[in-house]
C-alpha cells in the first residue's frame, strides 16, 4: 500500500458518459495534478439511445451491441482526462442497464436496479479496499435526475462506502478502509441559470432546441454548494471527453446535446455537495479542492 499515490479520488458513476458530463474537468485536474483518479461505472449503458445513424444499428432493438461500443468510447474518453484507472463494477457486463424509469427492462435479468444492493456494493468494496482513496464523488439519492440507474448508483456508492469501513464485513475483500469524505454532484441553480441565458444568446451552430433547466441532473439552491472546482484549465480535455461519447453526446462549441438534439450548456466549473467528513475551507466559504482538510 506503500506505492499508492498520496491523493486517492474515487468516482461512482452510472453510465459510460456520465463522468464526463458531471466531472470531467475534476477529473482530468486530479490526474494531471499526480493524484490516482479511479473511476468505477456500474453498467455499460446497453439501453442508451444512438446519435449517429451510421450506428444506429447498435442500438438494443437492433444488433445490441452499445454495451460493447461504449466501452471503447469511455477508454477514448479517460485518454482525454489522463485517467489510467477505469472499470466496470463487477467486470464490463456484469450489470446491465435498466433504461429509464417504468421501462420492462427495470426488472430484466442482471439489470443493475434490480440487484439487490448488497450484491453490486461487494464489488465496489473490493475496489475501495484496494484503492483506498480518500475521497468518493456519487449522485445525490435522486441519481440527480431520477433514472433508475443513477439512483442505485448512488445506494451502492453509500453503502460500500459504510461496508468498506466495517472491519467484520467480508474480510476476504481486503483490509477495512474508511472514506475522509464524500461529495455528490451538484449545479447551483444560478450557474444553470446563466448557462442557458449564454446559450440562448449564442450565435453559431445551434441545437434544433434548448433542454430545459430541469432536465440538468443535481440542480440545487446555491446555499447546498460546499465545494467548487474550477476546470477552465481543463476545458478543452473535457469536452473532448465528451467528444469520444459519440453515441450519446454531441458536442457544439460550448454546449452539447443528448439523443434529443435539446441544447445543454458545458459546465466547467464543477461543483459538490459534502455529505460525509469536514470542510477543509474557512466558515461560509466554499472548497476550492476535493481534498482540501483531508490529510496526507
Ligand atoms: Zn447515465
Amino acid at each position: 500500500m506503500t506505492d499508492l499515490p498520496t491523493r486517492r479520488l474515487l468516482l461512482v458513476h452510472a453510465h459510460p458518459d456520465d463522468e464526463s458530463i458531471n466531472n470531467g474537468a475534476t477529473m482530468a485536474r486530479y490526474a494531471a495534478e499526480g493524484a490516482r483518479v479511479t473511476l468505477v461505472t456500474c453498467t455499460r449503458g446497453e439501453e442508451g439511445e444512438v446519435i449517429p445513424p451510421a450506428l444506429a444499428h447498435l442500438a438494443p432493438d437492433r444488433d445490441d451491441r452499445l454495451g460493447p461500443h461504449r466501452v471503447g468510447e469511455l477508454a477514448a474518453a479517460m485518454r482525454e482526462l489522463g485517467v489510467t484507472d477505469h472499470r466496470f463494477l463487477g467486470g464490463p457486463g456484469r450489470f446491465r442497464d435498466s433504461g429509464m424509469m417504468g421501462v420492462p427492462q427495470n426488472h430484466r435479468e442482471g439489470a443493475f436496479w434490480s440487484t439487490p444492493v448488497d450484491t453490486a456494493a461487494a464489488y465496489l468494496v473490493e475496489v475501495v479496499r484496494e484503492v483506498r482513496p480518500q475521497v468518493l464523488v456519487t449522485y445525490d439519492p435522486d441519481g440527480g435526475y431520477g433514472h433508475p440507474d443513477h439512483v442505485q448508483a448512488h445506494r451502492v456508492a453509500m453503502r460500500a462506502a459504510d461496508l468498506a469501513a466495517d472491519p467484520a464485513y467480508r474480510p476476504d475483500l481486503g483490509a477495512p478502509h474508511t472514506l475522509a469524505k464524500i461529495y455528490w454532484n451538484r449545479v447551483p441553480r444560478s450557474v444553470a441559470e446563466e448557462g442557458f441565458a449564454a446559450l440562448r444568446a449564442a450565435t453559431g451552430p445551434a441545437f434544433p432546441g434548448i433542454a430545459d433547466l430541469a432536465d440538468v441532473p443535481g440542480v440545487v439552491d446555491d446555499e447546498l454548494i460546499t465545494t467548487e472546482i474550477d476546470g477552465t484549465a481543463y476545458g478543452d480535455r473535457k469536452t473532448a471527453a465528451m467528444c469520444a461519447h459519440a453515441t450519446q453526446i454531441a458536442v457544439r462549441g460550448r454546449f452539447f446535446a443528448l439523443s434529443n438534439d435539446l441544447g445543454q450548456p458545458i459546465f466547467l466549473h464543477e461543483y459538490y455537495q459534502l455529505v460525509r467528513g469536514a470542510s477543509g475551507a474557512p466558515a461560509g466559504e466554499r472548497e476550492t479542492d476535493l481534498f482540501a482538510g483531508v490529510a496526507a
